[in-house]
This record gives C-alpha cells, sequence and structure tokens, in this order.
C-alpha cells in the first residue's frame, strides 16, 4: 500500500526553461537525489549516489511522462544522520511529494505550455549562467505571470566558461521581475565554481567526490564575508517588507528569528511578491540538492492557492477546496499512448478522492466514465494505485470518452472546471502517403497524434479526397511529420502550407427557408424561420431554439440544427467555414404526415444561407503576436519589411545592442519569414510568433482569395 502524504506535503511543479538552459538535466538530477533520498538511507549519501547512478545509467532512466512522482526529505533534516530508525522517523515527519509537470521547452508549442501552466501550482525557471536570459524564456516567463505561478529561479551552468551569475540576475531582475531576489551566493565561478552559500542561513556548502555529488557543509570563505552581509541586508530587507510587524523590528535594528524569516518568505513567493534566485550546475551535481529543498521550502502545496472555480449548471459558479472531503473535480490535461498499457489520461485531483473501480462524469461531455486503473508515474517505473487524493497528479487507464481539457466529476456534485482554452489551427498542409503501406498506417497514427494534440486536427477534403492536417504553426506541423516518420514510421509527401482562413457575417439579419414538396404520394414539408447575429471572434457557433406554442414540433429541432451547421461548414464566400455567428430559431411551420427530419435539415439550411446572405458574409484570417528581436542595425529593415506585411508595430525595445519588436502580422504574410529574416540580418536576428486573433480581411485581398 503506498504512503499516503497529507496534502500540505504535496508539491505540482514544473521545470520551465528556454531550450537548452538544462531542463533536461535539472529533471534527471532531482530524480536522481529523490531516488536515493527515498530509497536509501544515506549514511553516506555521496557514496549512495554514485551506485544509484551507475544503476540507473545501466537501466537507463526514463523521464518523458507528462506527471512524474517523487519523494523528497529536506536535506536540512537528514544529511548526517547515521541513525537508521532516527531517520526513519524523520521521513516519516518530514518526507514530501513532489509531481513533476512537463512542460514542452520549444516556444512553438505555446499551447503545450499553457496547458501545462494551468495544472501546476509552482515552477522552477532554468537560466543557462552563461546566456542569462534568452529573449525566449521572456516568453514562457510572461504565461506564468499570466496564470500566477509562483516561480523560483535556479541560475545554471555556473560551471561553464563564461558563466556570469551577477550578471544573469541583474538581467532577470530587468527584464523578467523586480521581485527577483537572491537567496544564495555562488562561491567561485567556471572551472573554479565550488558551491553556494545560502543567505538566510548564512551557511556554505560544497560539492566533492567525483561528480560533486556529496554535498559538504563549510565556512563561508573570509573574502565573501562582506558580499553576502550585503547580499543578505537586501533579502531581510525585502522579505520585511511583506509584513508590518517584521518590518518594524527591522526598521528598530532587531534581529529577527530564522524561523519567522523562513515563514515570510514563503508566504511572500506564494504571492509573487518575492521570486528567490538559486544557483548551480546540474551536470556537476552542484546545488540540486538545495533547489529541492527550496521547492518544498518554498513552492506552494494545494492548499496555500485559493479553491479552484468551476460551473454548475444548477447553481451557477461553484469553487471547489484542495481537500478530500469535497466533492471529486478533476481535470485531464493529457493523453497519451503507451504500447503496454494502452490510452493514459493525465489528469489534476483539485478535490475529493477518486477511487479504483468507481465512476465519474464527464461533465463537459456529459458521459459517464469509469475508473479502472489509476496509475502513479515514477522515475523508472508505474505504481498501480487504489486511490487518489485531493492536490495529487496521475493518470487514468481506458477512458473513452474523455479529452484534453475535460472535467471529471462526482456524479452527484457535477461542476465544469474552468476549461483550457485551445485556439482552432492557423495553418494546415496537405499530406500524402508515399506508399501503400504508408497509407494504410497514416490515418491510425494521424488520429493518436490528434488525440494528444487538441492543436492538431486532421480532415479530408471532399472535393479531392486528400488528406489535409492543420495546427498551429509551420514548426508545429513540420513536428507532426517528422514525429510520422520516426514514431510511426509512415512515409508522407507534404503540400505547401496554407492559411487557415474562415468565412463570418457582417450584421444581424433574418431568413426564411421553405422546404415544400407535394406531388402526390408522401411529400416533403419544412419550414423554418431563424435570425442570425454576429459574435464576438473565437466564439464560434451559438444555437437557441425560441420556438414557442409548438410551430415546429420538439423533435425537428435538432435537424434544423443540423442543417443550419452544415450550411455553416460550407460557407458562402470562399467555401471556407463560417464562424462566430449567433442564430435563433424563432418560427417556422410543419405539416401532419409530410414533415421529416430531412425536410426540416434542408429547411435550416436554406434559412441560414438566406439571412447569411442578408447580413453579408466576408472573410477573416489569423493575426499573429510576432517578437523579432534583431541587432540594432538591422531595426530600419526589419520595421520595412513588417509594414510590407500589412503588419502593425506594437511596441519596439532597445536592449544592450538588441532591439526587440512586437507585431501584429497577418499569417498569410509570414511564410518563409525565418529564412528572410535570417538573409535580412546576415542570420543575427531571431523571431517566434503565437496566433492572436481573427480579423476581417480587407475588401481588395478578400476578392483575390475569394477568385481563387
Ligand atoms: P534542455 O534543452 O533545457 O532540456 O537542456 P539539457 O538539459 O538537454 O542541456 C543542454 C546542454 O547543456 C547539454 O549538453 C547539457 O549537458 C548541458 N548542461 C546542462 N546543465 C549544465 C551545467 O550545469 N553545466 C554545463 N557545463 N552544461 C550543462
Amino acid at each position: 500500500m503506498p504512503k499516503q502524504y497529507s496534502i500540505e506535503r504535496v508539491r505540482d511543479i514544473g521545470i520551465i526553461a528556454h531550450i537548452d538552459a538544462g531542463k533536461t538535466t535539472v529533471t534527471e538530477r532531482i530524480l536522481f537525489y529523490t531516488g536515493i533520498s527515498h530509497k536509501m538511507g544515506e549514511v553516506h549519501e555521496g557514496k549512495a549516489i554514485m551506485d544509484w547512478m551507475e544503476q540507473e545509467r545501466e537501466r537507463g532512466i526514463t523521464i518523458t511522462s507528462a506527471a512524474t512522482t517523487c519523494f523528497w526529505t529536506p536535506s536540512y533534516y537528514r544529511v548526517g544522520v547515521t541513525d537508521t530508525d532516527k531517520l526513519d522517523s524523520i521521513k516519516d515527519k518530514h518526507e514530501h511529494q513532489i509531481n513533476i509537470i512537463d512542460t514542452p521547452g520549444h516556444i512553438d508549442f505555446t499551447v503545450e505550455v499553457k496547458r501545462s501552466l494551468r495544472i501546476l501550482d509552482g515552477a522552477v525557471a532554468v537560466f543557462d549562467g552563461v546566456a542569462g536570459v534568452e529573449p525566449q524564456s521572456e516568453t514562457n516567463w510572461r504565461y506564468a505571470d499570466e496564470y500566477k505561478v509562483p516561480r523560483i529561479c535556479f541560475i545554471n551552468k555556473m560551471d561553464r566558461a563564461g558563466a556570469n551569475f551577477k550578471r544573469s540576475f541583474e538581467l532577470i531582475k530587468e527584464r523578467l521581475s523586480s521581485n527577483a531576489v537572491l537567496i544564495q551566493l555562488p562561491i567561485g565561478a567556471e572551472e573554479n565554481f565550488k558551491g553556494v552559500i545560502d543567505l538566510l542561513t548564512q551557511e556554505a556548502f560544497k560539492f566533492e567526490g567525483e561528480n560533486g555529488e556529496e554535498m559538504k557543509k563549510i565556512e563561508i570563505p573570509s573574502n565573501m564575508k562582506e558580499e553576502v552581509e550585503k547580499a543578505r541586508k537586501e533579502l531581510i530587507e525585502k522579505i520585511a517588507e511583506n509584513d508590518e510587524k517584521l518590518f518594524e523590528k527591522y526598521l528598530d535594528g532587531k534581529e529577527i528569528p530564522f524561523n519567522e524569516l523562513k515563514d515570510i518568505l514563503r508566504k511572500a513567493v506564494i504571492d509573487i511578491e518575492i521570486i528567490p534566485v538559486m544557483t548551480g550546475s546540474a551536470l556537476k551535481n552542484k546545488g540540486v540538492q538545495l533547489l529541492l529543498d527550496a521547492i518544498v521550502d518554498y513552492l506552494p502545496a494545494p492548499t496555500d492557492l485559493p479553491p479552484v472555480k468551476g460551473f454548475n449548471f444548477d447553481h451557477g459558479e461553484e469553487e471547489r477546496r484542495s481537500e478530500d472531503k469535497e466533492p471529486v473535480a478533476a481535470l485531464a490535461f493529457k493523453l497519451a499512448s503507451d504500447p503496454y498499457i494502452g490510452n493514459l489520461t493525465y489528469f489534476r485531483l483539485y478535490s475529493g478522492v477518486v477511487k479504483k473501480g468507481s465512476y465519474l462524469l464527464n461533465t463537459t461531455e456529459n458521459k459517464q466514465e469509469r475508473i479502472s486503473r489509476i496509475l502513479r508515474m515514477h522515475a523508472n517505473h508505474r505504481e498501480e494505485i487504489d486511490e487518489m487524493h485531493a492536490g495529487d497528479l496521475g493518470a487514468i487507464v481506458g477512458l473513452k470518452s474523455t479529452t484534453t481539457g475535460d472535467t471529471l466529476a462526482d456524479p452527484d456534485h457535477p461542476i465544469i472546471l474552468e476549461n483550457i482554452v485551445f485556439p482552432d489551427p492557423v495553418i494546415s498542409i496537405r499530406v500524402e502517403p508515399k506508399t501503400k503501406i504508408d497509407q494504410e498506417k497514416m490515418g491510425v497514427s494521424l488520429r493518436k497524434l490528434g488525440d494528444e494534440d487538441p492543436t492538431f486536427q486532421v480532415s479530408v477534403d471532399h472535393d479531392t479526397n486528400e488528406v489535409i492536417i492543420a495546427g498551429m504553426g509551420e514548426l508545429h506541423l513540420n513536428v507532426i511529420v517528422d514525429r510520422l516518420r520516426r514514431e510511426f514510421g509512415v512515409e508522407v509527401e507534404v503540400g505547401r502550407p496554407q492559411v487557415t482562413y474562415r468565412e463570418t457575417i457582417k450584421s444581424e439579419a433574418v431568413g426564411e427557408g421553405k422546404y415544400i414538396r407535394q406531388s402526390g404520394g408522401r411529400g416533403q414539408y419544412g419550414h423554418a424561420l431563424i435570425k442570425v447575429e454576429p459574435l464576438e471572434r473565437g466564439t464560434g457557433f451559438e444555437f437557441i431554439n425560441a420556438i414557442k406554442s409548438g410551430a415546429i414540433p420538439h423533435e425537428f429541432i435538432s435537424p434544423v440544427e443540423k442543417g443550419i451547421k452544415e450550411a455553416m461548414s460550407k460557407g458562402l464566400y470562399a467555401g471556407y467555414p463560417i464562424t462566430d455567428c449567433k442564430v435563433t430559431l424563432y418560427d417556422g411551420s410543419f405539416h401532419e404526415v409530410d414533415s421529416s427530419d430531412n425536410a426540416f435539415k434542408i429547411a435550416g439550411s436554406m434559412a441560414f444561407q438566406d439571412a447569411a446572405k442578408k447580413a453579408g458574409v466576408t472573410l477573416i484570417e489569423p493575426i499573429m503576436k510576432v517578437q523579432v528581436i534583431i541587432p540594432d542595425e538591422f531595426l530600419g529593415d526589419v520595421t520595412g519589411s513588417i509594414n510590407a506585411k500589412r503588419g502593425q508595430i506594437k511596441s519596439m525595445e532597445g536592449r544592450e545592442r538588441v532591439k526587440v519588436v512586437e507585431a501584429l502580422i497577418p499569417l498569410a504574410e509570414l511564410f518563409g519569414y525565418s529564412t528572410e529574416l535570417r538573409s535580412a540580418t546576415q542570420g543575427r536576428g531571431t523571431f517566434n510568433m503565437e496566433f492572436s486573433y481573427y480579423a476581417i480581411i480587407p475588401d481588395n485581398i478578400a476578392k483575390e482569395l475569394a477568385g481563387e
């Protein structure tokens, strides 16, 4: 029976980083250290770690899971304790469960980043101590701001030539957050990087052993005393600012007890008033144990955060606290298929207890689901568990109707949690299997990829029978095609990328659809009157049934809606689907004998076409938010080209020798932009983009597109 940790001792965290900053290495080291501290008595931690690392290397550690669970007892309780019984009792009291949620490193998978930020409670942001804050780490950081995620910064790679702690810290403060505060200082740098000093406890540690795996307490080097004092003063002042009483004591020059400082620091980190900055070298095993201590000490437990909000059809807005005794509310955040087990649905349990063999309601789809098996993923094994408690994360095996973003809830207390909003795909390409064998495998493979990724869609062009895949950017689709080849062994030819245009209506109008055929035998009779109204961008479709006194019998309402949807999917301007439209069915008539589902479907479709024509239909296109980073001297060329692309420059910022330009540009103008930018800036410019919104296309361009 697995141990159950009280929820105060659970941390649901992610590690966010710019690609190459060391996210994988940090995660790997975390799993090494937590693995040994959980499994073994660490009488001699250094040797134990080396043995364990050897074994793991042979076995090949796996950290590919969407959520990996590990356990950590802060080293300040543990290290140096040699009595096994005592160690066990320390673990009983102080061991924490840390669930690490995988976050993608690449910025083009914005949606994946957002989806992981939505379900984690805290994050470690890893920086490269040489490169400092890279432009793209800023984007992830801003998302973390948006989702109000408490953070710890870890300046990694202090052993590398060119590592500069001070500069990296200044960059974090300047570009990311003025709330960043040092809680450590490094001892030495580059090949002389030896260890770190904890500013709060004023303890120094160095890391010895062949691989730096042995953490030892040492004296603060005498030449650093002054620097430590100064940095500590700044830290304490910043902590004191977060508590009135503490601040008075501080102003009076009184010594503040360590525990008080630590408690207020924890609270301030959770409120994102302070972002503590630490350092080390994951590769050289320096500083990772202290990072784990800080995750336990400063990042929130689920109970430290406000209750999760949701919606109930009877009561409107509702909340669930992170407690076992609340009704179950869980959010499915990732689907994956495992070759041995089958379909896995990763979920975060916000409240209640999920039991194996029970039933939950998928409130998003209104379908019952049986919870046949619950798994917890560890670094190198999976564990089957009988129940999962509030605040925890895991995977359910074999759910039938649940997709990413759906809520699973107690059937007696249904709630729909705020969904993760996935934008519609903005770009598509045609894919054609190379051989007959490829063709056979392609359908299933694409479906699997689509199940995993809600921003990736597959469809078939009814006119040409070609398979079209659609996603969030050129790179997104390239990665999909690459995965098809590598993971599924399917070779495909791809077409030119196309923008996914949409159509929408310009104003309000009413329309009538009458489908009446009465020529001998049984006739056809369907008749509907509707009103169409434009909706806000991104809303999609809304259908209101306002039929009173049975002008159309109940059973024919849904066929009318079907007919409307069908007409919308075909479009009226240039054959693109119509979106952002509200339709109200307000009147109609029927015939006792001749009315049928089919007749009302056709009437619905006719009514929509009539109304939409009167309202006026126009084309809309995806607009991307683009960030371009270039050396100063190219600014003129780059802004000129943005203007030529119908772009709108939103901001321009200068930083040491580089300029950062933010602009809104139609996606249609951005194909091949990375090549263009590279050649315009001698390879020194970079850019990233994300979908922002759909906008009406200027008339002349829309006419051209419709002509095509
Ligand atoms: P990710 O892309 O963020 O997951 O980064 P990785 O963990 O794969 O690291 C990228 C590269 O940096 C790899 O070659 C690592 O070996 C190296 N690396 C990671 N951490 C350190 C470190 O602390 N010091 C040094 N010198 N290299 C590191």
